[in-house]
């Protein structure tokens, strides 16, 4: 009984001159929006069934209908009704019999009555067999958004090339600034914070300089798997394909996160075949080389490597001080405040672990500075940075070796400096230099003072003969492994 009083709420919001009158003015603007053509097949069979609750209700007849609608328009229908009235939060569309009369375009002249043709269908909402998935208009992204902007910061201008840098680089402008496609892909690897991301930007923003016609699409492999995957459900992926296949220039950021997701690979696979076979440009980046991607088929990996593949490889000194010269130059440009080439020395030969870091640390110094109002000296950047500098000084030294190696073969440390030369003290010494060689930025001679100012040839041939003897020792191989990691730790 209840259920009827509740059913008999909606038809008098259907059929009331609110309803209707705001339904209308909503379809107007989806018209204007759309144009007629995608309006008639998008919007019109769109039939208004009632409101429950917060939720404006509609029916259409078939799921492929609903799941359209919804991803391409929910939001935008949410939108303009909640101007109208702002009580509504979404819309739900259930699919319903087709009507029985003819009443694909609904008839909205205002005020008019239901007639019982227009009730009958309204009941299939409380039926044995209701809507299935009343999938939401709420979501975040609709399935459709492919929205790339780019980061305007990206660009070649502030691209600052070193030896590390300068064949990616020169990849880069080449696909950017040819009419044609110089080769595909073109597949950028490095560890994290080296660039790919701010070259494949650059490439958009030149290419759409050069030449606004042509579509450029940039994503993340993730967004393309999470598109994918929402196509999917909304069962949609003509569209999709229709869509990524209409690209001049597609960029898929970071594709090592593709590895592993079957039917994404196999879309991502297709779609790639599919914009290299119509000769449109294809950009990858990953964080490794195609052959080392794991958990990615062989033949993709293959494809992958078949046009160009540049690596960058991790900063010198010299690129990291041209970068943060350029990006305090910026800084000056921007807020007037100066950083002096000794903390940026400071900085570059500090901060080695990527460019990311390095920019980081020195926007925080600056922010600093300008919080506290004092010039930025040398004492004031590694009191900021203190954290980070430890980190990246997390170094093993001299000393922390030859108490390990000490301990662990029961030797005394000061055997370490001594001059005794029995075998139970000679070979752990021998270890001990061995792994300082190994283990830190030290020199042979550098080693040697530490070792009781032992001469480098000595430390050398303690190098030598610990490499040797590791070749033919188990034992000892596994003594000197485990003292690695036990060291690392
Ligand atoms: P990746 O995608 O390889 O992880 P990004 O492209 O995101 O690295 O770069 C990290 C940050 O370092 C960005 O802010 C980027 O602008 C900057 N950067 C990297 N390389 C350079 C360079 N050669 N010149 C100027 N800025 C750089
Ligand atoms: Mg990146």
């Amino acid at each position: 009984m209840s259920e009827n009083k509740n059913e008999i709420g909606k038809d008098e919001f259907a059929t009331s001159g609110d309803g209707q009158a705001i339904w209308q003015r909503v379809r107007h603007r989806l018209r204007r929006d759309l144009g007629d053509g995608t309006f008639s097949s998008w919007v019109k069979p769109l039939a208004l069934k009632g409101r429950d609750g917060n939720k404006v209700t509609f029916g259409v007849t078939t799921p492929f209908m609903r799941d359209s609608i919804l991803a391409r328009y929910g939001n935008r229908i949410v939108d303009y009704w909640r101007e109208e009235d702002p009580a509504v939060a979404e819309i739900e569309i259930s699919v319903d019999a087709p009507p029985r009369d003819e009443a694909a375009e609904p008839s909205f002249k205002s005020g008019a009555p239901a007639t019982p043709a227009n009730v009958t269908p309204l009941r299939a909402v409380s039926a044995p067999q209701p809507a299935q998935s009343a999938a939401r208009a709420k979501d975040p992204v609709s399935a459709l958004d492919f929205d790339a902007p780019l980061d305007a910061r990206y660009t070649f201008d502030d691209f600052v090339v070193g030896k590390s840098n300068e064949f990616a680089h020169a990849a880069a402008r080449r696909v950017a600034e040819s009419p044609n496609v110089p080769f595909n892909p073109l597949f950028l690897y490095s560890s994290v914070g080296l660039g790919k991301t701010h070259l494949m930007h650059a490439i958009g923003h030149e290419i759409r300089r050069r030449d606004p016609s042509r579509k450029v699409l940039y994503l993340s492999a993730e967004k393309f798997m999470f598109q994918f995957v929402r196509a999917l459900r909304y069962k949609d992926t003509m569209a999709f394909k229709q869509k990524f296949r209409a690209v001049d220039v597609l960029m898929i950021d970071d594709v090592q996160f593709i590895s592993g997701k079957n039917s994404t690979q196999e879309e991502f696979f297709h779609t790639f075949n599919a914009l290299i076979d119509h000769n449109r440009q294809v950009i990858i980046s990953a964080d490794r080389s195609p052959s080392d991607l794991e958990g990615i088929e062989e033949r993709i990996k293959s494809r992958l490597g078949w046009g160009l593949v540049a690596d960058i490889h991790p900063t010198d000194y010299e690129l990291r001080l041209g970068i943060l010269q350029s990006k305090a130059e910026r800084i000056y440009a921007r807020d007037g405040i100066q950083v002096e080439p000794k903390i940026l020395e400071f900085l570059a030969h500090k901060v080695m672990s990527n460019v990311r870091e390095l920019e980081g640390s020195l926007n925080r110094v600056v922010a600093f500075a300008s919080l506290v109002g004092r010039p930025i000296t040398l004492e004031m950047t590694q009191e900021v940075l203190q954290d980070l500098l430890r980190a990246s000084e997390r170094k093993i030294s001299i000393e922390e070796i030859q108490r390990k190696v000490a301990e662990y073969f029961n030797i005394r440390l000061s055997d370490m400096h001594s001059a005794r030369r029995a075998r139970a003290v000679a070979r752990p010494r021998q270890i001990a230099m061995y792994l300082a060689k190994q283990m830190t930025p030290r020199s042979l001679p550098e080693i040697g003072r530490k070792f009781g100012g032992r001469d480098h040839t000595t430390v050398m041939y303690a190098v030598r003969k610990i490499e040797e003897l590791r070749a033919g020792d188990r034992t000892l191989d596994e003594d000197i492994d485990l003292l690695k990691r036990m060291l690392e730790a």
